[in-house]
């Protein structure tokens, strides 16, 4: 395979070179250039399609798509929405919807999550130990996207890295969240990330990136007049090093 075919493919997305990969049931851990590497070298071997990888891909497909169903209404892929984000240092923060302790305890008992995860973040929260799932910088700058003006609900995405290697690529995650009109929103529909965990919606990256939310909602930073909470209200530097590599629209 020739130069030109390596280029082609770092025309990809990295969601098609993932898909490309777990067919065939190929690892799709590490950076964008290790995954096109990856795919070149499945392209060049001729690796065939397993069935069974196949079976799969298509249930989870189903799955994904069943998160972007709202009120019998389907709502865009926000992996698809490339413009119209609104970043935490803008205006976003101030659109985020008012997530409480509670929104994050009632969507995760949706999800019939265990009594131990469910007393363990209890526990956390009531000790003042939610930050933990965030602190570090493990959750990058959030973004807002109205989806559209009518909508009732909202995205928010982010970049958060898993936590035992903070230099690793994030994984990204994002959660479709009631917006708040005349009466507080936060009620949340569904999350996913790409991490190995995340279809069902629930893992710690989803779970650290509603925390933090819930923090700025909690601390009035997400209401404009607080303006001296805002200056203290951080967005994480990060996003400044990962806006230089990829497009926002990619995140
Ligand atoms: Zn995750």
């Amino acid at each position: 395979m020739d130069k030109i075919n390596l280029e082609r493919i770092r025309t990809w997305s990295e969601k098609a070179l993932k898909e490309y990969l777990i067919l065939r049931n190929k690892d799709v851990d590490g950076d964008f250039e290790t995954l096109v590497f990856r795919v070149f070298s499945a392209i060049e071997n001729e690796t065939p399609i397993d069935n069974e990888s196949e079976d799969r891909q298509r249930l989870l497909v189903c799955e994904y798509k069943s998160k972007l169903i709202l009120r019998g209404c389907v709502i865009p892929d926000p992996f698809s929405l490339k413009k119209n984000w609104l970043s935490e240092s803008g205006s976003g923060l101030y659109k985020w919807p008012s997530i409480y302790y509670t929104d994050i305890e009632k969507y995760l008992r949706k999800l019939e999550q265990p009594d131990e995860l469910m007393n363990r973040l209890d526990s956390d929260y009531k000790e003042g130990k939610a930050y933990r799932y965030y602190k570090c910088e493990f959750v990058k700058e959030i973004y807002f996207h109205e989806i559209t003006e009518e909508s009732d609900f909202c995205f928010l995405k982010s970049r958060v890295t898993p936590s035992q290697r903070t230099s690793s690529t994030p994984y990204h995650v994002w959660a479709a969240v009631k917006k708040d009109n005349e009466r507080p929103g936060g009620e949340i529909n569904s999350a996913y990330c790409t991490c190995i965990a995340g279809l069902l919606g629930c893992c710690n990256h989803v779970i650290a990136m509603l925390f933090r939310v819930e923090a700025a909602v909690c601390t009035g930073a997400t209401k404009p007049s607080c303006t001296s909470v805002f200056a203290k209200w951080k967005v994480p530097s990060g996003i400044k090093t990962v806006l230089t590599h990829k497009p926002l629209c990619d995140v």
